[in-house]
């Protein structure tokens, strides 16, 4: 069967491997359908392991964590119960965390930031290949959601478990930085969930998407540099604008997707009195803060990180409640075959694209 090795940074080679034999006990062994392609997938192609929890042998690795996959031998899943009632031919998505179990964030139901967790795609190896054995718990069913939609309960299930550290509230006014697929999809779960939102995003298809997907508002975020003469467009005054928005309080909620370092500052500025500020883009850059905004304000700027099976089973009925309005995020698709240059295409960042799939069966 064929598979997408990255034998080394930046080195993925399209190889034919022997693939799993029958299930083991406690796994199951499904085929890969779609695989969605994620920024946090380029830390191990590129070679930037110090961004990835642990010092572990990464290479060679089968990447992939955003997977939907049908079923080909549900092993002793029904036996063992790990598996939510799953049979030979369902389609499932992949809840890619396999978590310690016994460490202070297990204990206290926080898997998702497990520092002695294993990933699917990271750690063990993923969906770019034709078969792949993963452990019963890992396995979702999702009825008759199509392939790529399948793939997207996994970003969508981040989005999910960012608003529920938050606390949103219906009616809330929440600012979404980043209009990526984390940036969309919080910016569609806040709005399922009765919030206003303000998506704030730099190019304008992205914005468009924002709205179609719920979105009061869109805005680009003012330049890093005012006075960059290429940066043409006029600087709008978010300030002002999102106090106008929110009757000059600021906005109660804001969260940051979009990983630019320079925007939690922002945040910590904009948001209102008694408010709080989510961080879900990851970077490994610094910025300076105001201490005493966090006293003066009394805000709470809290952390979010992958999600819980919890959260990837409310994704799993977000998806399917919005798969119509969801399908124009999938912009680009490459067979496995050609899943190398999908991630040399993905590394660029171009701006019509959202999410690039890998089709692999
Ligand atoms: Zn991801
Ligand atoms: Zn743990």
């Amino acid at each position: 069967m064929l598979a997408a090795v990255t034998r080394s940074p930046g080195e993925m080679v399209i190889e034919d491997v022997s693939g799993p034999g029958p299930a083991r006990a406690g796994n199951v062994i499904v085929r890969p359908e779609a695989v969605g392609i994620c920024g946090s997938d380029f830390h191990l192609f590129s070679g930037d392991v110090a961004a990835l929890s642990g010092a572990r042998d990464f290479y060679p690795r089968i990447q992939g964590h955003e997977v939907s996959a049908i079923v080909e031998d549900p092993g002793d899943a029904a036996a063992t119960g790990d598996a939510t009632k799953i049979t030979r031919g369902d389609r499932v998505a992949i809840w890619p965390l396999l978590p310690c179990g016994t460490c202070y964030p297990c204990r206290t139901q926080r898997p998702n930031v497990c520092p002695r967790f294993r990933l699917v795609g990271v750690h063990l190896d993923g969906g770019l290949q034709e078969r792949l054995e993963v452990p019963a718990s890992t396995v979702f069913g999702v009825g008759d959601l199509d392939p790529d939609s399948t793939a997207f309960v996994e970003p969508a299930s981040v989005a999910v478990h960012a608003l529920a550290r938050a606390n949103l509230r219906p009616g809330e006014q929440v600012v979404v930085f980043g209009a990526g697929p984390i940036g969309l999809a919080t910016t569609l779960a806040a709005a399922q969930q009765g919030a206003r939102v303000t998506t704030v995003d730099p190019v304008p298809a992205r914005r468009d998407l924002a709205k179609r997907l719920g979105a009061e508002h869109a805005t680009r975020a003012p330049p890093e540099d005012p006075e960059d003469p290429e940066d043409p467009e006029d600087p709008e005054d978010l300030e002002a604008e999102l106090k106008d928005w929110t009757d000059g309080e600021g906005p109660p909620l804001i969260v940051e997707t979009s990983g630019e370092t320079r925007i939690l500052p922002q945040a910590v500025h904009l948001v209102s009195a008694a408010g709080r500020v989510v961080v879900v883009g990851m970077s490994s850059g610094t910025a300076p803060l105001r201490p005493g905004a966090f006293p003066e304000k009394e805000i709470d700027v809290l952390g979010s990180s992958c999600a819980t099976a919890e959260d990837f089973c409310t994704a799993i009925t977000l998806v399917k409640a919005n798969q119509k309005s969801l399908a124009a995020l999938y912009s680009h698709h490459f067979p496995l075959a050609r899943a190398g240059e999908a991630f040399e295409f993905a590394m660029k960042r171009p701006p019509d694209a959202i999410k690039i799939v890998v089709t692999v069966n």
